[in-house]
Order: structure tokens, then C-alpha cells, then sequence
């Protein structure tokens, strides 16, 4: 999604990724290792040093990082000790507080998820795909996946609620509060 970040202005985005992850990206000196073993950049359009690169320079990134898998590998090869990953994170949070960028599908599919797993404390299927589905008008995407899964009983019609699910609200609830302490 070359979404993004066309919302934030000058070194707005900057201050924030700074804020939410340390100063550690000001140490990035762009040798693009990390991009060497992302996993993601050997088959698609991403860069993540690229992506750090845009921020430092306070330029708009307008790169899709919601396609980072988040497997670290870029975090184990920095040779500065970079938390790139934790950078994508805070890119991720960042969009998703923006009303323009809460209209894109992805940002809709993750808040679908959340919503789930708040709710009953683990993943229900298919309550995720009908939130995600109704918000985000693609009523038929991949519904020759979904109606197999159905059948074979891959994907229950009623959500199973977790035994920790009053733990997980817990959890979420603290990090409302934290997101709103880090605000001020
Ligand atoms: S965490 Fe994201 S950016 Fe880092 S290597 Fe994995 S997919 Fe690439
Ligand atoms: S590996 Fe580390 S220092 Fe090198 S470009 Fe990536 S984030 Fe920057």
C-alpha cells in the first residue's frame, strides 16, 4: 500500500518513530544489510533500509511496510544492533491513528484482528472476516478460500472464547493506557 506516511509533515514522523523506539534509527548508516537478509525484500518492492532512511531524512514513507512479516531476521544482522522491526511496528501503529489511513484494507484487516482476540482472547476466523469484509466492501475476495475452510470445519461458525480472555482485555487495556501516557 503506498499508503502512508503522506499524512505526517516534515519531521513529524520522524519525532514520533524516534519517540515510540528510542533514538536508536539515528544510528543507521544506511549499509542496507538488513534489507540483504529481509526475507520480504527478496520477492517484493521493500526495502527496510530504505524505509529507516526515509525517516531519518524526514521524508514521507510511502513504502507498503505492512508487508514486514516481522521475523527479526533484520534485527539479528544490523551490525549496529537496530530494532528495525520494532520501527515497522511504531510505522504501523503511527497509520493506523490517521482516519485517512483507516480507510485502507489493511489497516482494516488488522484492527478486525485485534478486535477479535480482545474480545474473545484468541483468534474467531470468522467474526474477523465478516468485520473485515463488511468495513472494507471487498464482500467476495477470496470467498473460494473461505467457503472449503468453512466445510471442513477449518473455520467454526462460533467463536470459541479463550479461558484468558479476561487476561487479554487486561492486556489490551494497559496498552491503551500506556498509547495515551506516551501521547501527553
Ligand atoms: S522484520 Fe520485517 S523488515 Fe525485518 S527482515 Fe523481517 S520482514 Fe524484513
Ligand atoms: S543493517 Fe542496520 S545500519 Fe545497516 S541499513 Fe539496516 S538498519 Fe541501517
Amino acid at each position: 500500500m503506498n499508503q502512508t506516511i503522506k499524512l505526517f509533515r516534515d519531521d513529524e514522523l520522524k519525532n514520533r518513530i524516534i519517540k515510540k523506539t528510542g533514538g536508536e534509527l539515528l544510528k543507521c548508516y544506511n549499509c542496507g544489510t538488513c534489507t540483504a537478509g529481509c526475507p520480504v525484500s527478496q520477492i517484493r518492492d521493500f526495502n527496510p533500509r530504505r524505509v529507516l532512511r526515509k525517516i531519518n531524512l524526514g521524508l514521507n514513507v510511502d513504502e507498503d511496510i505492512w508487508q514486514c512479516v516481522s521475523c527479526f531476521t533484520c534485527n539479528a544482522r544490523c551490525p549496529n544492533g537496530i530494532d528495525i522491526a520494532k520501527v515497522m511496528d511504531a510505522l504501523r501503529i503511527e497509520i493506523q491513528k490517521d482516519k485517512r489511513a483507516g480507510k485502507h484494507a489493511n489497516v482494516i484487516f488488522n484492527r478486525a484482528f485485534l478486535e477479535t482476540v480482545e474480545n474473545y482472547g484468541q483468534l474467531y476466523e470468522l467474526g474477523m472476516l465478516m468485520k473485515y469484509k463488511i468495513k472494507s466492501g471487498n464482500l467476495f475476495q477470496d470467498i473460494e478460500f473461505g467457503l472449503p475452510l468453512m466445510l471442513k470445519g477449518k473455520m467454526g461458525l462460533l467463536p470459541h472464547k479463550s479461558g484468558n480472555a479476561k487476561a487479554a482485555r487486561e492486556i489490551f487495556r494497559r496498552v491503551r493506557e500506556i498509547e495515551e501516557r506516551d501521547e501527553k
